[in-house]
């Protein structure tokens, strides 16, 4: 062995170990990895040294790989990329290991990890979707404890191509890489029929002109199979077809800090439990900022806090959009719904709404009665109190008699008062009145 090799390799271990020591979170505290195969793994790796970058390294380290063998996807043979990644993965012993990409263009997909696998990509690792292949890139089927960081996949704009795919797993991270122009899901977790997929974290994600749900968590109906994950700091340009985070059957969610901008639509949910949407920035949608839409054979939506989020230029901020399942605990708060070509707040469903700015008041519509308005504000401060009819701030009996008035008209009518209206179905009748009876007393 070379003077130079074995300095080579010497800094390899002090990078393993210091990367070991400080470590603060380990799925694999209870398996040490066995000493006499490390051996053989860490053998040529002064390329990977080289140029796995800080980022990777970090990486790698926050999410409890630190300290693992490294497997080099270059010293793999085979008569393609694919046949190549694959050598590698395979050979991931159970201990775990980290399977490292370097720089360049890798043209695979239909690539499957096993438990304990860690695909890490050097600055510059693109893996590029083979022609007339539609499998995904990487499928995780049924297996723990792994993690997608730090490459780029390109899409190749290829049809009904998946990017990434996880069915029944948990206990992984999908962090700091770039999706280009897929034409499906690029990273889709999912179940089979009596599976289970939870604690992930799909985090600082860059999605470019993909379509058709870039993050898609969807589970099964009647089912919340799919728990405990974190969607946080991802970035989606140019989805103008479907583009989104979806969520749907799924429970004890966050998402947070993502931005969603030129897309059709942000945050989607469908028959979801538990979920927070957070501090999501939101921009020139074509469709819905935020909707919460139900679906036969599930009970519905509930407990969905969406707070401090801020949409603009949609064309509707937040509504349902679609299913009449109960919606059951929803709360908007501190949200800033501004510039939509069409409705900032379109209240269909049953929603307690404090502290919410919008643009002006032509741009709140009330269509269901149990919705509760408090704090509402436009961009220039001035205070929203619907069921308010003579703007004095305060919903008492003069409101009641304002609607009475008008009581069974509608529009066009002699009697008719567009502000009595205030459940927006061009009839005053007893829809106002209970909503009156309902928010009795408030003032803003
Ligand atoms: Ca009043």
């Amino acid at each position: 062995m070379s003077k130079n090799k074995s300095a080579a390799i010497f800094i390899l271990i002090l990078l393993i170990a210091s990367l070991s020591a400080v470590a603060y979170i380990s799925y694999f505290s209870s398996k040490k990895y066995d000493e006499t195969k490390e051996s053989k793994h860490i053998q040529n790796k002064e390329a990977m040294v080289h140029s796995t970058t800080h980022r990777a390294l970090l990486s790698i380290r926050s999410i409890g790989g630190g300290g693992l063998p490294v497997i080099n996807v270059s010293e793999y043979e085979g008569e393609n990329d694919t046949v190549k990644i694959q050598a590698a993965l395979n050979d991931v012993p159970e201990g775990g290991a980290i399977v490292f990409i370097p720089s360049g263009v890798w043209v695979a997909a239909g690539l499957q990890a096993k438990s304990h696998t860690f695909i890490v990509g050097a600055e510059g690792a693109i893996i590029r979707r083979p022609e007339n292949v539609t499998e995904p890139f990487l499928t995780f089927a049924n297996i723990s404890d792994f993690a997608v960081l730090n490459l780029t996949f390109e899409g190749e704009n290829i049809e009904n191509a998946y990017g990434i795919e996880v069915i029944d797993s948990r206990n992984f991270t999908i962090q700091n890489n770039t999706f280009y122009n897929h034409t499906k899901s690029a990273i889709k977790v999912t179940l089979s029929l009596n599976g289970t997929s939870s604690n992930f974290t799909i985090s600082n994600n860059l999605f470019l002109n993909c379509q058709n749900v870039p993050i898609f968590i969807f589970g099964i109906p009647s089912r919340r199979a799919i728990r405990n994950f974190c969607i946080l700091n991802n970035t989606l340009i140019n989805g103008t077809k479907n583009g989104k985070i979806g969520i749907a059957f799924s429970a004890n969610g966050t998402i947070e800090n993502n931005k969603i901008i030129n897309c059709q639509y942000g945050i989607a949910t469908r028959c979801v439990s538990n979920l927070t949407i957070r501090k999501n920035y939101v921009e020139n949608i074509t469709d819905y900022g935020i909707y919460l839409g139900t679906q036969v054979g599930d009970p519905g939506t509930d407990n969905v806090k969406i707070i401090e989020n801020e949409i603009r230029r949609s064309r509707i901020g937040i509504c349902r959009y679609y299913g009449s399942y109960p919606l059951v605990n929803i709360q908007v708060i501190n949200n800033l719904f501004v510039n939509s070509s069409q409705y900032d707040i379109l209240a269909d469903f049953p929603g307690t709404f404090i502290n919410n700015t919008i643009t002006d008041a032509s741009k709140l519509k009330i269509e269901n009665l149990a919705t509760l308005f408090i704090g509402t504000r436009t961009v220039s401060g001035q205070i929203i109190l619907p069921g308010d009819i003579n703007y004095d701030l305060k919903i008492n009996i003069i409101d009641v008699a304002l609607v009475a008035i008008s009581f069974g008209s509608s529009k066009g009518n002699p009697n008719w008062n567009e502000a009595a209206d205030i459940i927006q179905d061009g009839e005053i009748n007893i829809k106002d009145i209970s909503y009156l009876a309902k928010n009795f007393g408030i003032t803003s």
